[in-house]
């Protein structure tokens, strides 16, 4: 494979990568995302729309974000030297809002007028209200009645931004209900409407789009860090739930002689329904209108998913990084709940960086890399800060003493 190439062929112009992607929807609702792939194919090439996403990047988002040498945290582990790109400083405090904008700026380009997502813990759907709330777009975001509960303050801040938060009281009443929910709305109002996703995930040409508004956490953390140190780092990691900020940041290093891991969620252990480690784990299937890698039962229907980071417990993952798995250009590895955790505690106490439980697994590996290593360098993405998840942390786990170097 050459990668000096590769994003001029992959994905193809079906949305595959290989054997993943594609798209897999009823007639009309293909229509709607044709729709998108031309727009997308032909509005963001402009440099008109280039040079406003780059102002808003700048401007509103705060890019770039640094990149940052944990000290510290490297010298309690041994010669090693750990690294971060703060994608916890992003406006609003992660990654996602680096394909909202650009999702938000494409739609007005198209001249819609709303927005429409489904969100399960609500990071997505915060993220998507904001670039509404910029744009001045109305916002639809989808919720099982089981999450707006659950995520309380979330949906407060959807509320705020200006969205409108649509109750999803059929099934299981989570996410993939909220996904159903979200799908017939839009097959309703495509006219005036665009489905925003919030990974690299779904039907073509979101794995794609989402994966090119999310390069430039690759992008800038390589620059950023061969004018620090003079070197291309040794290892690079991110965690992977959809797989949006760990494909921003591989993208950056797919050419270099950089070993690349993403980091799937080990959850309680390794039985079904205990995880969401889908690449590890899964068999190959079709949900939410791609193909990729998923987790299934015994009958092939999508696994119930666990993690103790909300962001990361989805069944399936984007088949950009299938295929990656498959042509061994990324390796994935596993953290659990508890190594996420001492991350957590470790970075917050020796750096002053509270990550997101998310983030924390990414961290987590890089620690064990670092371990395991007499030397060399490892970045990892940290692609959220914490804040979100402190109550549940204090509440289930305590202040962490017993977790720190
Ligand atoms: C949503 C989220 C993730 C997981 O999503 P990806 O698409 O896999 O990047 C990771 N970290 C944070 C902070 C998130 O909010």
């Amino acid at each position: 494979m050459d990668y000096k190439t590769y994003f001029h062929n992959y994905p193809n112009h079906e949305g595959r990568f290989g054997e993943y992607g594609g798209v897999y929807l009823p007639d009309d609702l293909k229509k709607a995302f044709e729709e998108i792939d031309y727009a997308y194919q032909t509005i963001c090439r402009s440099s008109q729309f280039i040079n406003e996403l780059r102002r808003i990047r700048k401007e509103f988002q705060g890019r770039p974000t640094p990149v940052y040498h944990c000290n510290r945290l490297s010298r309690k582990i041994g010669a090693c030297q750990i690294y971060l790109k703060r994608e916890d400083l992003n406006h609003t405090g992660a990654h996602k809002l680096n394909h909202c904008m650009g999702e938000g700026l494409l739609a007005h380009f198209m001249g819609k007028k709303r927005l429409i997502a489904e969100t399960g813990a609500g990071q997505h759907g915060v993220a998507l209200a904001t670039a509404a709330a910029y744009f001045g777009l109305e916002c639809e975001i989808h919720m099982g009645e089981v999450d707006i509960v659950k995520q309380a303050p979330n949906v407060a801040r959807m509320k705020v931004l200006g969205a409108k938060v649509v109750p999803v009281s059929f099934g299981l009443k989570t996410l993939k209900e909220a996904v159903d929910s979200a799908f017939d709305s839009y097959l309703k109002s495509y006219k005036e409407s665009i489905y925003c996703i919030g990974s690299v995930v779904g039907p073509h040409p979101f794995p794609m789009m989402v994966r090119d508004f999310q390069m430039c956490i690759g992008i800038e953390a390589r620059e950023q860090f061969l004018e620090m140190t003079g070197l291309l780092p040794d290892a690079i990691c991110a965690c992977v739930g959809g797989g949006s900020n760990s494909a921003g940041m591989f993208s950056g290093f797919l050419a270099d002689p950089v070993e690349i891991y993403g980091v799937e969620p080990l959850g309680r252990g390794t039985n079904l329904g205990d995880h969401a480690a889908t690449i590890t784990y899964g068999k190959k299937g079709v949900l939410h209108g791609f193909e990729s890698l998923l987790l299934q039962d015994a009958e092939g229907n999508p696994a119930p998913v666990y993690s103790n980071a909300s962001g990361l417990d989805y069944p399936a993952v984007g088949p950009e990084h299938a295929f990656w798995a498959k042509e061994k250009r990324v390796n994935y590895v596993t953290a659990s709940d508890e190594e996420a955790i001492a991350a957590f505690f470790n970075l917050s106490r020796y750096e002053g960086i509270i990550p997101a439980i998310e983030s924390s697994h990414a961290i987590a590996y890089a620690m064990r890399w670092a371990k395991q290593h007499r030397s060399g360098a490892i970045l990892v993405n940290c692609s959220g800060r914490g804040d979100k998840d402190i109550d549940y942390v204090i509440e289930k786990y305590g202040t962490g003493e017993n977790y720190l170097l």
